[in-house]
């Protein structure tokens, strides 16, 4: 009887360890599974967002704000020119994949190259020179006498910080959850664009009055020029093309007007042809100042790379070139 009893406690002993390690086993695969499927969620969460950026300048300020938070990809590559761009195929992939489009605006991206690639692919468009103030670009004229708005709003550090907050708010609404960060840094970067706007100013102190004109292949120094106290000359006007040669009249009224206000020098730009420019300062008989960065920032690893850094080398090499030896007055 009692060896009866004992079997059966044993017996039910048993069943109730299987049948723990039988739940216990259940219970820990659903745990692995919603781990899995937590682990899938997160990934999701944390993958980086991707901006599709049209001009160098652009790409900077956005990666200034985002840090390593999101992808930034930019359209041109360095020393290439916005106005006459043509996107390729690669572009169009680049931006059927990115979450937000960041653009300069007003007509510097030729037949609006980048409305036109992220209308296509039904893509957030941010146009970043919005609230810059206007400037007419002289002698141009579009259809139906329209005025053209200059769209080299960067080369002044007051409109730059426009773009930098124009693409503050985007990135802020693109990725809520690192919004303080942005805010953080492009606060930063405004430090950073308010003492090179100061940099500038003295740097520039050291030409003189009656030397600051600064002739340059294309009509890109208009805003530069307004704001640091410079006349802006260019004989092929606010678009680059593919103009290499000018009329003879066009031509001489050029190199005369360089000798009779003594301009000791002129400039190429890096992302323009420089045959037109050369063929001038020959004939005036003056030298050719180092190549400006102009619609597109110098290459990774140069001094130029960043808009900061383009700007400096700008002002080093305008500096160089018109200051002359006698100090300033
Ligand atoms: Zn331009």
């Amino acid at each position: 009887m009692i060896a009866q009893k004992f079997s059966r406690t044993i017996a039910f002993s048993l069943f109730t360890f299987f049948l723990c390690v039988a739940f216990f086993s259940l219970a820990s695969d659903s745990i692995r599974a919603q781990d899995a499927a937590d682990a899938k969620d997160g990934e999701k969460k944390t993958e980086p967002k991707t901006i599709l950026c049209s001009t160098t300048q652009i790409a900077d300020f956005t990666r200034q704000i985002v840090g390593d938070r999101c992808i930034v990809k930019c359209v041109l590559a360095a020393g290439e020119d916005p106005h006459t761009y043509v996107p390729g195929t690669d572009d169009l992939a680049d931006c059927a994949s990115s979450d937000l489009c960041l653009r300069n605006g007003w007509n510097l991206e030729g037949n609006e190259w980048m409305k036109g690639m992220a209308e296509g692919a039904h893509k957030k468009l941010v146009t970043c020179i919005d609230g810059v103030k206007e400037r007419e670009l002289e002698g141009a004229h579009g259809a139906k006498g329209m005025v053209i708005k200059d769209p080299h709003a960067w080369f002044d550090p007051a409109n730059a910080l426009i773009y930098v907050n124009n693409i503050r708010d985007a990135v802020c609404e693109l990725e809520p959850a690192h919004a303080e960060e942005f805010r953080m840094r492009a606060d930063l970067y405004r430090l950073q664009l308010l003492a090179l706007n100061r940099w500038i100013r003295e740097s520039l102190s050291r030409i003189k009055e009656n030397r600051r004109i600064l002739i340059t292949h294309h009509d890109a120094f208009g805003y530069f020029s307004e704001k640091y106290g410079f006349v802006a000359e260019s004989p092929v006007g606010w678009t680059t093309g593919e103009l290499t040669e000018l009329s003879l009249s066009d031509r001489q009224a050029l190199v005369k007007y360089i000798r009779d206000r003594s301009v000791p020098a002129i400039f190429v730009e890096t992302s323009t042809n420089q045959d037109l420019l050369k063929g001038i300062a020959k004939e005036a008989g003056i030298t050719i100042g180092e190549p400006l960065y102009s619609d597109a920032m110098g290459p990774e690893d140069s001094a130029a790379e960043t808009y900061i850094g383009m700007m400096r080398e700008n002002v080093l090499r305008i500096v160089s070139a018109l200051a002359g030896d006698e100090p300033a007055k």
